[in-house]
């Protein structure tokens, strides 16, 4: 019966057969020997890090009870289509996607209820005061950035955010090595050790957010994470007055892509910084299994600037919660001309000073 296990050599890939006069496992092509217990691990490591396996919960939607749907309209943009909850009683408001000012209010009809809020704290005085020192701290950028007036403008609209728990459990391969040098009288040497690093863990996620609106830049929303769930509460569309909210546009099972990928990135983050001491570390294999996941449905506070300047619109997003903010200044030639002229202005003077100096 043939009982010989064949394997693969970990470092070329060429197959290798157990040689029984070192009593070991020598691979013909780049003639590396390995003992058998080594390659059984590493086979193993290898079985056990084939395929991950994400499980979620199905999300179980909520509806709005009719007296608090009662109290809430839908405002839509006509010129980028946005179709925005807000407030029944809310005044005369902009688009925060797009900066158009003739939004109409209509009646709201059945969208699901988010799960939980995370209220507004920066309120509009200070979000106008965090956007002005950010804005002072960039030399070039044109004074219609720093107009009062259109800083006005500025709109607080929750964006619908999907966000999953899980368990994860991961068994991660990764590559690494080593490398030592030295001299003598004529030479340098480097010898380069090359390692297979394999790394085991479990991680509790708690409340990896993922944007459920097609209309907010997903680039935007990552750059201004992170908020802080510790300050979410159930929602109430009492926390809608005086904001606007998004509503969700991509499904919960639209957006599970992108968590697996999240969280398994998070995953091979964290056992990548156990692998001391190993330079050029990369990842070869990994499975990550989820257990207990749990899809919610959130309203996250973002304050939104929409500044048009020369026939194109600049777009701003701030952190509700923490200020942190994101967005594309232009640059005022104007300034940048102004800003060298005045230094070739002043060198022509410390130029003349020296010139006077000397021929003094
Ligand atoms: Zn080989
Ligand atoms: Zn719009």
């Amino acid at each position: 019966m043939d009982t010989i296990k064949s394997y693969k050599c970990p470092c070329c890939g060429a197959p290798i057969k157990f040689d029984a006069s070192v009593q070991s496992l020598r691979c013909e092509s780049c003639k590396n020997e390995f003992s058998p217990d080594t390659l059984e691990q590493m086979s193993s490591a290898y079985e056990s890090t084939k395929e991950s396996k994400f499980n979620w919960d199905e999300y179980i939607p909520r509806e709005y009870g009719a007296e608090e749907s009662g109290n809430i309209a839908v405002y839509s943009c006509p010129s980028c289509a946005a179709e925005i909850t807000g407030d029944d009683s809310l005044g005369a408001t902009v688009c925060p996607y797009c900066g158009n000012s003739t939004i109409i209010k209509g009646k709201f009809e059945g969208s699901f209820k988010p799960d939980y809020v995370i209220p507004f704290k920066l309120e509009r005085k200070k979000a106008i005061a965090k956007f002005m020192e950010n804005a002072s701290k960039k030399k070039f950028i044109p004074k219609e950035f720093k107009d009062e007036s259109k800083l006005e403008e500025i709109v607080g609209m929750y964006v619908p955010f999907w966000t999953f728990d899980c368990d994860a459990d991961a068994d991660i391969i990764y590559s690494g090595r080593k490398t030592k040098t030295w001299l003598d009288a004529n030479y340098t040497y480097t010898r380069t050790d090359f390692y297979k690093l394999f790394r085991s863990g479990k991680v509790g996620f708690a409340n990896v957010p993922v944007d459920g609106s097609k209309k907010a830049d997903d680039n935007y929303m990552e750059a201004i994470e992170p908020f802080d769930y510790s300050e979410a509460v159930n929602f109430s569309s009492a926390y809608l007055s005086g904001y606007l909210a998004d509503k969700y546009d991509v499904s919960a099972v639209e957006c599970i892509d992108r968590a697996n990928e999240r969280i398994k990135h998070s995953m091979e983050e964290m056992l990548r910084d156990t692998t001391y001491g190993y330079e050029m570390v990369t990842t070869d294999n990994s499975s990550v299994k989820f257990d207990n996941g749990k899809i919610r449905y959130a309203l996250l506070p973002v304050w939104w600037l929409n500044i048009k300047y020369k026939d194109k619109m600049y777009k701003f997003a701030m952190n509700g919660q923490t200020g942190k903010s994101v967005g594309n200044y232009p640059a005022a030639w104007s300034k940048i001309i102004g800003y060298f002229s005045c230094w070739y202005g002043i060198l022509t003077a410390a130029a003349l000073i020296i010139w006077n100096i000397f021929m003094n």
